[in-house]
């Protein structure tokens, strides 16, 4: 039976950080992705090890989801080195932190073939890999499954990075269900082998190109996806990222439980 952690996406800010974890804990919940969505707001060293000493302390499993402006398969150059910047801040800021776990969004096809894309997005993980272990940083690159169809990072593709380039991986199950029209579970089982998965989860409103946007998470949907998730002898970190991200995760870790 797989053992599941269950979190929010958003910390809040440098100043509320300490008693927001406070609070997350005393709900029960393990874990928290911050979100650096328009940049890495966690500037200062001090402060980075204060909110790492204090997740460590109440037993909370810290990530960071890099900024959106990402793409390792830009057709410019400088675009790709400006990702690259911005995630490697995010992995400086989770060293500080004791958040090991570092997820961004690969990139965009920019035209190309799936193939193609991943030449270039895997060189982009190397060279960053190559930083990391350089400066002794102790996190991993994980590149999210991604709900719209026309951006890359599938099943396949994601796999298919980690199996290359060693990196780590967060698989979006509710980007599984808008990218396919179905969860996918076996395909994803296959895909992700290791013992150790990242998630995020949360309702989410699709359509022909897949993602629209999330939503709370239905009790069915949550239902489908722990039954899933408890059969496997996992790891799991669940981050909800619903407009509700906190009191959904408080749901999902009292159906768990009730499993
Ligand atoms: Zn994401």
């Amino acid at each position: 039976m797989s053992k599941i952690k269950f979190g929010p996406t958003g910390l809040g800010s440098v100043k509320d950080a300490v008693s927001n974890l406070e609070m997350f804990h005393d709900m029960g919940l393990e874990a928290c992705e911050i979100a650096f969505t328009y940049g890495a707001y966690i500037k200062n060293k001090e402060d980075g090890l204060k909110i790492g000493k204090a997740a460590k302390k109440l037993g909370i499993f810290l990530s960071i989801h890099a900024p959106y402006y990402v793409n390792l398969n830009s057709k410019e150059d400088e675009k790709i080195e400006a990702s690259k910047k911005r995630i490697l801040k995010c992995c400086e800021v989770g060293n500080w932190l004791g958040a090991k776990r570092v997820v961004f969004h690969p990139g965009f096809y920019s035209g190309m073939e799936s193939e193609e894309a991943a030449i270039k997005i895997r060189e982009g993980i190397f060279e960053m890999k190559k930083v990391i272990e350089d400066k002794g940083w102790d996190v991993e690159l994980c590149p999210e499954v991604m709900g719209k169809k026309n951006v890359f990072g599938s099943i396949d593709e994601v796999a298919d990075l980690v199996n290359v380039t060693g990196c780590g991986f967060c698989i979006d199950i509710a980007h599984v269900l808008a990218r396919y029209g179905k969860y996918e579970f076996e395909k994803i089982k296959d895909a992700f082998p290791q013992d150790e998965w990242h998630c995020h989860f949360s309702g989410i409103i699709y359509g022909d190109k897949g993602e629209k946007k999330h939503k709370v998470t239905e009790v069915d949907e949550w239902k489908k996806v722990l039954d899933f998730l408890k059969k496997l002898d996992k790891d799991v970190v669940i981050i909800c990222e619903s407009p509700d991200p906190v009191a959904d995760s408080v749901v999902g870790k009292r159906i768990f439980s009730e499993m």
